[in-house]
């Protein structure tokens, strides 16, 4: 569990304010949901043969002995938040949500165990448009700030019914290979085959490579949608590959599931990753929905986001007031209260703490503000400031107090530009 400390809360700050401008212009809204759900929502969504439900969740009984578990995951708590809000009732919505997940994972570069997601759940649609404008959406937000080295892999994991007869073969074929399986393996071999091929073990790849693919065992009505899907994508010129091995970790998928990856953050790969869950909302008690979704790892987002060049606009301070001598305080006080009622988005700092002129100057410098702006009792009583650049060579200047807005509008639309 990290502290997010103010030099990267600044890029955070931005990526998260372009990801949901760029989710609301899709129509999306927010939802913002608690991070404690009965454990059982979790255990009934995410499914219990599972990494996180297994081995993952950090889970606690309350003062009333109700158990309860930190959300691993969003996808359960959001649909959960529609049902009992009354959401989905001859409805569709379209949602984002934001905010810390919990796992109980081996930490690594790329792998916390409190970690950030943002999340868009679209409830009520069948697809495949709105499984190809989320994509598509994702694919605007890479493009939007210059995100490079993703591939977007898509798979299909039918519907039940058609993964029943694929569950089979699959359980057919480890069983062909048991004794080379690892102790998660051969525990999920007869509950949850499918799990196998989602292992992180890399002694299980050659296994699984070699195991049948369930785009072989696709009812027809799921291989239309997948076929729906990819004629989308095509269209808007999103690039993807097919990969007939992506199941994804988590048992409430159906048809669409797809991961965004990349191989510039090591081992710690995919950076958004999502799927249609048809079933969900009927397992959890509600009327049978089509629902499909993706949820992105900020931390990786905002990792790739500099490994890619990327960096967050600067929101260092404009102006840093300095005010020397007896009386100025009080109308440098003045005086930066002024200008941030009449400079749009000007950001000013105002010295705090008296000390010399020369101790001030050493904080303006510090702050990385543009300017430092300078009253003293000679500039008080003549009613100007004097203007330093403190990023360039410029010389210092001084303007009559009642100039001074102005003359800054000037000189900041300049910087800027
Ligand atoms: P992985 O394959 O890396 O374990 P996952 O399939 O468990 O990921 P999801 O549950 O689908 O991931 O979560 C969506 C996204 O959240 C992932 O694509 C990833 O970017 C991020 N993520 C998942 N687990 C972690 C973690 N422990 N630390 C940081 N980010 C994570
Ligand atoms: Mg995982």
């Amino acid at each position: 569990m990290n502290d997010l400390l103010p030099e990267d809360s600044v890029r955070w700050q931005y990526l998260e304010s372009v990801v949901r401008e760029i989710v609301q212009s899709y129509g999306y809204s927010e939802i913002r949901v608690p991070l404690l759900e009965y454990t059982e929502l979790f255990q009934r969504s995410i499914g219990e043969v599972t990494d996180i439900v297994e081995k993952e969740m950090y889970t606690f009984q309350d003062r009333n002995g109700e158990s309860l578990t930190l959300r691993p995951e969003a996808t359960a708590s959001v649909v959960r938040a529609g049902m009992t809000n009354g959401l989905l009732h001859n409805q569709r919505q379209k949602l984002w949500t934001a905010g810390p997940m919990f796992r109980y994972e081996k930490p690594q570069k790329g792998r916390y165990r409190q970690f950030h997601q943002f999340d868009v759940e679209a409830l009520g649609y069948e697809g495949p448009d709105v499984d190809a404008e989320l994509i598509i959406m994702s694919a605007r937000l890479w493009k939007r700030l210059g995100i490079s080295r993703l591939e977007l892999q898509i798979n299909s994991l039918g519907t039940p019914e058609s993964r029943q007869r694929y569950r089979d073969e699959l359980i057919e074929y480890f069983n062909g290979v048991k004794s080379q399986l690892d102790e998660d393996s051969i525990r999920r071999l007869e509950q949850n085959p499918l799990r196998i091929l989602d292992s992180k073990n890399p002694e299980m790849r050659a296994i699984v490579e070699a195991a049948p693919v369930m785009l072989d065992y696709l009812d027809e009505a799921s291989a239309e949608h997948f076929r729906g899907l990819r004629a989308l994508l095509d269209a808007a010129d999103v690039t993807f590959t097919v990969n007939p091995r992506l199941v994804r970790g988590l048992d409430y998928y159906s048809r669409t599931v797809f991961e965004w990856v990349t191989d510039a953050l090591g081992s710690q790969g995919a950076v958004c990753s999502g799927g249609r869950y048809d079933g969900l909302v009927e397992k959890l008690g509600g009327r049978p929905t089509p629902a499909v979704g993706w949820a992105m790892g900020i931390e990786r987002f905002v990792a790739l986001f500099q490994a890619c060049g990327g960096d967050a606009p600067s929101q260092n301070a404009d102006v840093y007031v300095a005010a020397v001598g007896q009386g100025t305080q009080e109308r440098a006080f003045a005086l930066a209260e002024e200008l941030r009622d009449t400079v749009a988005d000007i950001r000013v700092e105002m010295n705090l703490g008296g000390g010399s002129f020369k101790s001030q100057m050493k904080r303006a410098d510090k702050s990385n503000a543009t300017y430092a702006l300078i009253l003293g009792e000679q500039e008080l009583a003549e009613g100007r400031i004097g203007i330093k650049p403190l990023r360039s060579d410029e010389k210092q200047e001084s303007v009559a107090l009642v100039d001074l807005g102005a003359a800054l509008k000037d000189r900041l639309n300049q910087t800027t530009e």
